[in-house]
């Protein structure tokens, strides 16, 4: 059985930069940090490294009942600002009828790798009705460090399955150079998907073994992750 691990954002679904306007909104009401995500880059980092990221760069202390806090607004604000008009808002092309096949398909088990939190992922995923697709994750919540998302995933495909996961069965599928490195350490197979803010040759500068323009030509795709 092959476990595959998609991203969230720029793989699955682009939010619009709901998630963007909501960490910001976020951080002025729980620190008075205005802009606080001018200068900080979100693509391929976990929820809670951002948050640590700003607060370090703004001087803050790391105040655990803060970033709670920080948690219960962003959900909030995520809610409101993913049903909002956003240009730009829309599954990555190609996703849903890729997730109906591989859905279909025999010993598959679909599952998330995200830097997400789980329940601002869940957001996300349920806005576009993508959610029920997904039985295993690994999440921000798990660890703020990426690289370590991959066991944690594993992990979790043993107790539901009685049994580890082969590396070569496992796909890590992700827009950035940060979703082929956090694959690479523990052997499994990393493919990469240019539909997020990365183009092809910064993807393939990574080695990822496997490369898709987008998610459209969904044998090719089923093809690669069924392989
Ligand atoms: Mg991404």
């Amino acid at each position: 059985m092959n476990l595959l691990l998609f991203d969230i954002d720029g793989t699955l679904l682009l939010s619009g930069g709901a998630g963007k306007v909501a960490m910001e909104r976020s951080f002025e009401t729980v620190w008075g940090i205005r802009d606080a995500l001018r200068t900080v880059p979100l693509m391929g980092r976990t929820d809670p490294g951002i948050v640590r990221q700003v607060l370090q760069e703004n001087g803050f202390p790391q105040d655990d009942s803060k970033i709670e806090k920080f948690r219960e607004y962003y959900f909030w604000y995520l809610e409101e600002e993913i049903g909002l008009d956003r240009p730009g808002k829309a599954l990555c092309p190609g996703v849903l009828p890729l997730l109906k096949a591989l859905s279909g398909a025999q010993n598959i088990e679909l599952g998330l790798l995200t830097g997400n939190w789980r329940y601002s992922g869940l957001i996300k995923l349920r806005y576009f009705g993508i959610d029920g697709f997904f039985r295993i994750g690994a999440y921000a919540d798990d660890s703020m460090n990426r690289d370590a998302l991959v066991p944690v995933a594993m992990e979790r495909f043993r107790q539901a399955h009685g049994m580890s996961p082969a590396p070569e069965t496992v796909f890590v599928i992700g827009d950035t150079p940060f979703d082929i490195r956090c694959g690479k350490p523990h052997g499994v197979r990393t493919v990469a998907v240019a539909t997020g803010v990365h183009a092809a040759d910064e993807l393939q500068a990574e080695f990822p073994d496997f490369l898709f323009a987008d998610l459209t030509h969904t044998d090719e795709v089923v093809n690669v992750l069924t392989g």
